[in-house]
């Protein structure tokens, strides 16, 4: 599976957010069968008047009803940030069994970001779905548009 190249779709995904007055983050769902898009989906806060609506919900709201099926035991989530607890949540509530992500919440922190920090890897651990979490990928230029678009 070509990770690179699906993160570059949820970079682009990103950069639509902000066109619509929300924060530059953006998600893609892929089939790991036909390995094609499932699902795109960013931030939609702001158009939508949803503080739920982070890009990795609105991607796998889009894939559920695309599958017509309350799980996606059978997909890849590619993010530009490392999701928050609630889409941790989601994800894991969905069977998502592979999670890609660009930049880590510490490294938007230790850049000047005012976050709330959280630490996923308890979550992930005491949960009994299993899920391969793979951060870093192209995180510099993850950073880079966060840093550009705030
Ligand atoms: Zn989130």
């Amino acid at each position: 599976m070509d990770i690179e190249k699906f993160m570059k779709v949820a970079i682009e995904e990103a950069e639509m957010s902000v066109a619509e007055g929300n924060k530059p983050i953006g998600a893609v769902i892929v089939d790991l069968e036909t390995k094609e898009i499932l699902s795109k989906g960013h931030n939609m806060q702001v158009t939508e008047h949803d503080p739920t609506a982070h890009g990795e919900i609105v991607a796998i709201r889009k894939a559920c009803k695309q599958k017509e099926s309350t799980y996606l035991p059978n997909v890849a989530l590619f993010t530009t940030t490392e999701p928050c607890t609630m889409c941790i949540s989601a994800i894991l509530k969905s069977k998502i069994p592979q999670l890609y992500f660009g930049i880590s919440n510490k490294k938007l922190i230790d850049n000047g970001f005012r976050l709330i920090p959280f630490n996923n890897s308890k979550l992930v651990g005491n949960s009994s779905y299993t899920i391969n979490i793979h951060g870093g990928v192209l995180e510099q230029e993850c950073l880079e548009q966060r840093l550009r678009l705030k």
